[in-house]
């Protein structure tokens, strides 16, 4: 097969959960250029019609859809609208996901006042969003016979960070979880469906802005020593993301499955010292 092909994915119809957050609505737009067709899932039905406008703009053949990642029968419903319109799902990214100031610890709230409910919100959207999403999704893929379902980890997933113990336990589970789909997937249902992941490090996005940066938009401490920590001295893009997104679900990587790949400019790489 000619490399050229091995990453065309131009046939593909490519489903994306938190396709209108900052990371997910960039790999939207950068699926779209390559010719797939895009299905936007998101509860946010402003950043809906943002991403919409922004897949106009690259003459995108898409679909946007509100619709909750911890409710399986709107993503079961999502599915089947997909399913009806383009006949088939050949990739879902779960992007939804995120962490949250009540399942943080701070001055006025250490490891014994932080909330249950806190906690627990985080650990749904990330680890329950990708769970139901991957099961009302990945029955067309298992009826297909082929398919690929791309998780969104962390960095946080091999060595937890400070101050986040729901957010990096959840995505610790989302890694555990695409090694445990990715046999599931290959033994019992088919071996073209493969289950990958990315373990993004540190961008600057909303989530994070308020950990990261101050009012006036200078390093925190917490800012300056992931940056101390990360060799390659910067945070990332949401751009430095996209060529492993579209490596791991093109064709060429048929024989990749089970994989949980850093995108974090060494960050888990560095010891410290
Ligand atoms: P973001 O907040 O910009 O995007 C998250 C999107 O998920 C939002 O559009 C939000 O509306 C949507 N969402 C929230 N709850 C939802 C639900 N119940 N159902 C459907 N959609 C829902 O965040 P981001 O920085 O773009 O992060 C995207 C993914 O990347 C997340 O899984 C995040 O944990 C992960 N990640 C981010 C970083 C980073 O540095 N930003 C690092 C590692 C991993």
């Amino acid at each position: 097969m000619p490399v050229q092909s091995d990453f065309d994915v131009a046939d593909e119809v490519c489903v994306i959960t938190g396709g209108a957050g900052v990371l997910c609505s960039a790999m939207a737009r950068a699926l779209g250029e390559q010719g797939a067709t895009v299905v936007v899932i998101d509860i946010d039905e402003d950043g809906l019609a943002e991403v919409a406008a922004n897949l106009d703009d690259v003459d995108a053949e898409y679909m946007t859809l509100e619709a909750s990642v911890l409710d399986r029968a709107e993503l079961e419903a999502a599915a089947e609208t997909v399913v009806d319109k383009y006949g088939r799902i050949d990739v879902l990214i779960n992007g939804a996901g995120g962490n949250s100031p009540e399942a943080t610890t701070d001055e006025s709230t250490d490891f014994f006042g932080l909330d249950a409910a806190g906690v627990e919100n985080v650990f749904n959207l990330n680890f329950q969003g990708t769970f139901l999403a991957a099961q009302a999704f990945g029955e067309y893929m298992a009826e297909q016979g082929e398919g690929h379902i791309l998780n969104v980890s962390s960095m946080n997933a091999f060595t937890p960070l400070t101050k986040i113990p729901a957010y990096s336990g959840a995505k610790a589970a989302v890694s555990n979880f695409t090694e445990w789909l990715a046999v599931d997937m290959a033994q019992n249902h088919s071996p073209d469906i493969r289950v990958n992941a990315i373990a993004p490090g540190f961008l600057l996005t909303e989530q994070n802005r308020y950990l990261l940066l101050d009012d006036e938009g200078n390093l925190t401490d917490r800012g300056q020593q992931i940056i101390d920590h990360t060799p390659q001295d910067r945070f990332g893009d949401p751009e430095d993301l996209l060529s492993t997104v579209l490596w791991l679900i093109a064709p060429g990587s048929a024989f990749v499955t089970g994989a949980v790949i850093p995108i974090d400019g060494g960050f888990a790489a560095f010891s410290g010292v």
